[in-house]
């Protein structure tokens, strides 16, 4: 377990909860103190979410972080166990954090009802044990590998459809990534926005076909490696199955290691520092890259930014956004509402920018995010550490 600050005094003690984990105990290494102690990140709470969470309480997960941005629908209804009829129009992530309390008060829930592409920083996969992801598209599943191989997380993928599912485990610096197999058309369809096999549209209504049969099984694989990864057992890089619930055939499928995939270099030398997102600006986290690195050192985000909006009628302005969460209509001009051009960067440098008196939240760099700056030789990665307890709000 790589994270040292976890409470110990979490594993039960009381009789009372001493006897729901009896007989998890029976299982002869089975330790309940390791499972208490873990953190989980689920991302997505739908038809596989629901299953991986009601899973990962029932057994004492101590730490169970959610992400999800969405609210119930009526349609959720038939796969989702925590949520109720009267929950509908509600955020899926605090209903789910609500009823995993209920299912075992000992576990300690924290939500971000966010995008996991924009919404969460890199020093919350930093602080995981393993994550586990039930959505169902590929640029979530391609930004939540790249975020756990640069931090070493290992990461669990579940996929559903129909009756046909799969689950594969991520270990970094232990065999294949998920881009390392994956088709150049995935990188197409992520860029359509589309997700498996239906547009964008029925995807974003919550339409993909499935079953909470479906859902229960690849879920319940999904924690079942979970638990073997927190426990200690041998359990491959790559390494998952397929499995049709048609015709009850199942695939061991091992995905292998590709030796030209480049997301196999984790961060180096990342360093805690005592600042946040939200009070630190870009020009003060320069400056510290700058003493670390000399001069010539820039910041490098890993996000587009924004920072200038200009018409052809003449107009323009500063604005600071980040680029894949700008609205089109952000970008219309006050004055003849034509599209205005944007200036986009992702490095900072002190050829000063007009923003670098904004701090990193005003620049739409999520809390407890790694800030990486470097130069031409060598980098050094800032972890906003203070924003820890604010994200990780465990209650
Ligand atoms: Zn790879
Ligand atoms: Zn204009």
């Amino acid at each position: 377990m790589k994270n040292q600050n976890v409470s110990s005094h979490h594993s039960d003690t009381s009789g009372g909860i001493q006897s729901r984990y009896d007989t998890l105990k029976l299982i002869p290494w089975w330790d309940q103190e390791k499972v208490a102690n873990a953190r989980v990140m689920v991302v997505g709470a739908g038809a596989l979410g629901n299953e991986i969470l009601k899973n990962l309480a029932l057994v004492g997960i101590g730490h169970i972080l959610i992400v999800d941005f969405d609210v119930v629908e009526a349609a959720n209804l038939t796969r989702s166990v925590l949520f109720r009829a009267e929950d509908i129009g509600k955020l899926k992530a605090e209903l789910a954090a609500q009823r995993l309390k209920e299912l075992n008060p000992d576990v300690k829930v924290a939500l971000i009802c966010g995008d996991i592409t924009t919404d969460v920083g890199l020093g919350v996969f930093h602080s995981m044990d393993v994550v586990l992801v039930g959505v169902d598209n590929f640029g979530a599943r391609i930004f939540v590998n790249r975020a756990c191989f640069k931090v070493g997380t290992p990461w669990i993928n579940g996929g559903i459809q129909e009756l046909v599912g799969e689950f594969h485990v991520y270990i970094p610096g232990e065999g294949a990534c998920y881009e390392c197999n994956l088709p150049k058309e995935a990188y197409k369809e992520m860029k359509r926005r589309l997700s498996c096999l239906l547009p964008v549209e029925e995807v974003e209504q919550g339409r993909v076909p499935t079953t909470p049969t479906i859902a229960s099984i690849i879920g319940a694989l999904q924690v079942q490696e979970a638990l073997k990864l927190i426990h200690g057992h041998e359990v491959a890089g790559g390494s998952g199955l397929i499995f049709n619930g048609l015709t009850n055939n199942y695939l061991p499928a091992n995905f292998p290691l590709n030796e030209r995939c480049l997301n196999h270099n984790p961060l180096k030398s990342v360093i805690a520092i005592e600042r946040g997102a939200s009070d630190s600006t870009f020009g003060e986290l320069l400056n510290m890259a700058e003493e670390k690195l000399g001069s010539g050192t820039v910041i490098r985000l890993d996000f587009d930014l924004i920072f200038k909006a200009t018409c052809t009628c003449g107009y323009s302005e500063q604005i600071l956004k980040r680029l894949d969460k700008l609205s089109s209509d952000e970008l219309r001009c006050p004055n003849c509402k034509k599209l205005m051009q944007p200036d986009i960067t992702s490095t900072i440098s002190n050829a000063k920018p007009w923003f670098l008196d904004k701090t990193l939240s005003q620049g739409q760099v999520p809390p407890f995010h790694i800030i990486t700056a470097r130069n031409t030789t060598s980098a050094v990665h800032f972890e906003l550490d203070a924003d820890r307890g604010k994200v990780l709000n465990f209650t």
